[in-house]
């Protein structure tokens, strides 16, 4: 297929349709509508005011055009047919529709009627200046999903345009449609963007329709397709064999001051296996907040180390990094690994000196933040990475520690995350992921109890947080997101501070916060750490990994503003320890409708894949990934909570086609994804 442009487009028309991923003609013919109108019918402006509340199409002749500035500036055109009169009103209007609208001019108005002060009224018609006898249009009218600045009538005109210019061909073969009971590509889509009258406008609603099964089927197959092929790729590559389970490892278990839960010793032998392939690792690690991940790390990087290769471990921020650090070297050096540390924040001696250990190699394993990928680090013989909340980094961060291997092999990788990916979503944007699950806490957690507040009870909690760090218990207090603004956040977050120290003069109250140095927040988790500091009040930059058993109250404010998981891996902050642990989310209200949802959910459960069930539910696959995760939201029609069994299908056929790469097979693969996925091919690839 040749490559097709968007031409005779202005500038800015063009740039608007790249806005939505619309970029090539078959980007455009793509781009399904997301509801329709109906102007198939014309009713008198008798029967329209009879239907009275219903969206109605009319026809008349304009008998009177005239501006009103009582209550305000207002359009009012008056339109008759030979059964009543009708009066189109228009707050916002350009001259041009002034005199577009003049008396006499015959039109066709759609919208809901009400009645008026005046009497019957439209209140912003879409409508049509028409001559006398002009036919309806036996087609329901596409209305698509848009952008600012985008009008239907653009979107119209550039997707017929691009409808002509297509090449149709069906890239499905006649006998896999049959098989599978399709319909064909072209008449599929062409039903969608205009379909005829009488159709079935619920199975369109629901895209239950077989031509939205047809498109759902292709999306889900180009997905599929696209995952294996990266897969096969990985499978070529070289990596590191790290063999060895050896002395360091058995050490290592011997000085653990705990056993492993089964589950944490399951996933250890998955990974285990993993390193010994001749070809790299891709295996993400997910287990509830606490489950116990950073051991089940550890080990694996000392097979690597057994194995004469050096691993590298990379967290989110500087906080965890250096938790890690303290004590994944507090276990491991004692046993002679020389573990290196690697911030942003390192003085630029310390930061040559740590280069220089992880360069020549006497540096077995390194921690640190996002200055590990940094150009200038080089590795001596990197074999296995692993990235902490791996969620909270980029597909391309990822990739460029994966790429700092060396003689042309490639270092195993070990993902972590306590977000957990519910399996659909797994198989359809991960397929390319071997996953490993902890499905079990290690023992003696007590569970959290967790209550939603009203803000206004707010001194009530201060009481509460005061009584609860005189029996010995500490208290993280987290402050207010303010998306649109860092500075105010910060000034809350500080004011907050102020406040709680003023209401507990007998504690000491802590404040960390993203703008402090490293050094400083690290005095501070120091002090927290040591209960010197009873109740910390933090932002969110203790949301990811942060470990101090004996916290065991948390009180977030505000906490209408944060997302499910988030909400979770905050909560995760308390539970540690063996004592009971209480979650008072303080909340502003009314609260609105998905606010509600997530509170209730974080009341009714702990389970942090239930919670992403519920996550995923309320705001859909896109969001739920976050566009830093999937690229681009990759699944536009299908639907994973209920096109399960299409996802299996299409599985299965992306198998087929793959395993049989004869050139027939191989010509419909490539058509298939150049098609579907154009340049998009990529993002699925780490
Ligand atoms: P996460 O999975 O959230 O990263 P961590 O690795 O930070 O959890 O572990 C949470 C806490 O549980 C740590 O203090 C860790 O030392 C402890 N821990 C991990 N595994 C076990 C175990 N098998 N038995 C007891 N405590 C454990
Ligand atoms: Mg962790």
């Amino acid at each position: 297929m040749p490559p097709s442009t968007i031409k005779a487009l202005p500038k800015s028309n063009e740039s608007k349709l790249a806005k939505l991923g619309l970029r090539t003609d078959m980007d455009l013919v793509l781009h399904l509508p997301m509801r329709y109108e109906d102007e198939t019918q014309v009713v008198t402006i008798r029967e329209a005011c009879l239907r009275g509340g219903h969206v109605s199409q009319v026809e008349g002749v304009v008998t009177k055009n005239e501006i009103s500035f009582k209550p305000r500036k207002q359009l009012i055109v008056t339109i008759a047919d030979e059964t009543g009169e009708l009066n189109l009103r228009f707050m916002n209007y350009y001259g041009s529709q002034v005199r577009q609208l003049a008396e006499g001019v015959r039109v066709r108005a759609r919208a809901e009627l009400k009645h008026g002060f005046f009497g019957a009224e439209m209140v912003h018609p879409g409508y049509k200046v028409i001559i006398e006898g002009a036919p309806l249009p036996s087609e329901l009218t596409p209305v698509y999903p848009s952008g600012v600045g985008l009008s239907q009538a653009i979107l119209r005109r550039e997707i017929a345009a691009a409808m002509k210019r297509i090449d149709w061909h069906d890239t499905l073969p006649l006998a896999l449609r049959a098989q599978m009971q399709l319909v064909d590509f072209e008449p599929a889509v062409r039903l969608l963007h205009y379909p005829p009258q009488e159709i079935d406008e619920g199975a369109l609603a629901d895209r239950s329709h077989p031509a939205w099964t047809r498109m759902k089927f292709d999306e889900l197959l180009a997905q599929q397709l696209s995952l294996k092929r990266a897969q096969r790729a990985r499978r070529a590559k070289g990596a590191p064999l790290l063999r060895a389970v050896g002395a360091l490892s058995e050490a290592f278990l011997e000085i653990l001051p705990f056993q492993l839960t089964g589950a944490q010793a399951r996933v250890l032998k998955e990974i285990r296996a993993d390193l010994r392939n001749p070809y790299p690792m891709q295996r993400l690690l997910q287990g509830d907040v606490g489950s116990g991940k950073t051991i089940v790390a550890a080990l694996a990087a000392a097979q690597a180390i057994d194995s004469g290769y050096q691993a590298a471990l990379m967290a989110p921020t500087e906080i965890l990094a250096d938790q890690h650090f303290r004590k994944i070297a507090g276990w491991l050096e004692p046993l002679g690994v020389k573990v290196a540390w690697l911030t942003g924040s390192l003085k630029k001696k310390a930061k040559i000196e740590a280069t220089a250990l992880v360069e020549s190699g006497a540096a077995q394993l390194v921690i640190g933040t996002h200055a590990l990928i940094q150009d200038s680090v080089n590795f001596a013989k990197l074999g296995l990475v692993i990235v902490d909340e791996q969620h909270r980094f980029g597909v391309g961060q990822r990739l460029t520690l994966r790429n700092k291997g060396s003689n042309g092999k490639t270092p195993h990788q070990l993902m972590m995350s306590a977000t957990p990916i519910p399996r659909t979503l797994a198989m359809t944007y991960y397929a390319d992921l071997e996953v490993s699950v902890i499905d079990e806490l290690p023992p003696g957690r007590s569970p959290i109890v967790t209550r939603a507040i009203d803000q206004n009870r707010r001194d009530e909690v201060i009481e509460r947080v005061h009584a609860a760090a005189l029996e010995g218990r500490q208290v993280y207090w987290v402050c207010p997101l303010i998306e649109e603004s860092e500075a105010l956040q910060l000034q809350t977050a500080t004011d907050t501070h102020a406040t709680l120290a003023e209401a507990l003069p007998d504690l000491q109250v802590g404040l960390v916060h993203g703008r402090m140095k490293a050094a400083e927040k690290q005095e501070v988790m120091d002090a927290f750490t040591a209960n010197e500091v009873q109740v910390l009040v933090a932002t969110t930059v203790i949301e990811v990994g942060v470990d101090v058993p004996n916290a065991s109250l948390m009180v977030i404010e505000h906490a209408e503003r944060f997302g499910l998981s988030q909400l979770h891996q905050l909560r995760g902050r308390v539970g540690r320890g063996s004592a009971a642990s209480v979650c008072l989310l303080l909340y502003q209200s009314p609260l609105g409708g998905i606010a509600k949802q997530r509170l209730m959910t974080m009341r009714e459960t702990t389970d942090g894949f239930e919670i992403a069930r519920r996550d995923l539910e309320i705001r859909g696959p896109g969001e739920f990934l976050g566009a830093r995760q999937s690229g681009e939201a990759m699944l536009r029609f299908a639907d994973l909570e209920n096109d399960g069994w299409l996802v299996d299908q299409a599985r299965e056929v992306a198998q087929s086609l793959l395993e049989n790469p004869h050139a027939a097979n191989a010509a419909i693969v490539e058509a298939h994804l150049a098609r579907w996925l154009g340049g998009k091919e990529d993002f699925l690839k780490v």
